[in-house]
């Protein structure tokens, strides 16, 4: 248990960090930042699997803690998006409000969640740099094309740029930038 309160603390301690630097988030979000894995509904499967140096053991408990969490922390994108079958009826009636299955992020949450990515990046790798992650996970993130460009424009602000063959590059000051943090 102190284990995971220290993992914890110290990834919300470096998420306002990086929140700081982002820009663009109210200081009492980047406060109750992940607070609901805080409640009894995530905090024993995230408690286990800090005990056991980032293994989850239970996987059951890890998959209800994890979706619990993404439905109620919106800097999460998923919280923005539909499953497809709860979409009732004609697609068309949401034309131009849902699209590519998702809602609209709005920005300040989107910055929120690109301020979390550093935050893990620092307790998990030791350092901020999201360049080889970015390569690895954004394509693969289900978000509203809005989203996407505002993430996008959010991560050009921090260095990082997306390139014409769907791939980031560090724009030349960055390392400044991340160091400096
Ligand atoms: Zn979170």
């Amino acid at each position: 248990m102190i284990k995971f309160l220290w993992i914890r603390s110290r990834h919300k301690w470096f998420v306002l960090l990086a929140g700081l630097k982002v820009g663009g988030i109210p200081l009492w979000r980047l406060l109750i930042h992940d607070f609901s894995a805080f409640t009894f509904y995530e905090a024993p499967a995230y408690a286990d699997r800090a005990k056991h140096d980032g293994h989850i053991r239970d996987r059951r408990a890890w998959a209800y803690a994890w979706l619990h969490h993404q439905n109620h922390c919106p800097h999460h994108w998923e919280y923005w998006t539909f499953a497809w079958h709860s979409l009732s009826g004609d697609m068309n009636f949401y034309n131009g409000i849902v699209e590519n299955g998702c809602l609209e992020m709005p920005e300040t949450y989107a910055r929120e969640m690109v301020a979390d990515w550093m935050g893990a990046s620092r307790v998990y790798t030791g350092s901020w740099d999201l360049l080889d992650w970015l390569n690895d996970n954004f394509r693969k993130m289900q978000v509203h094309p809005s989203t996407s460009r505002i993430v996008l424009k959010t991560l050009a602000e921090l260095g990082y740029i997306y390139d014409i063959s769907q791939t980031f590059c560090r724009a030349k000051h960055i390392a400044k930038h991340i160091v400096n943090l």
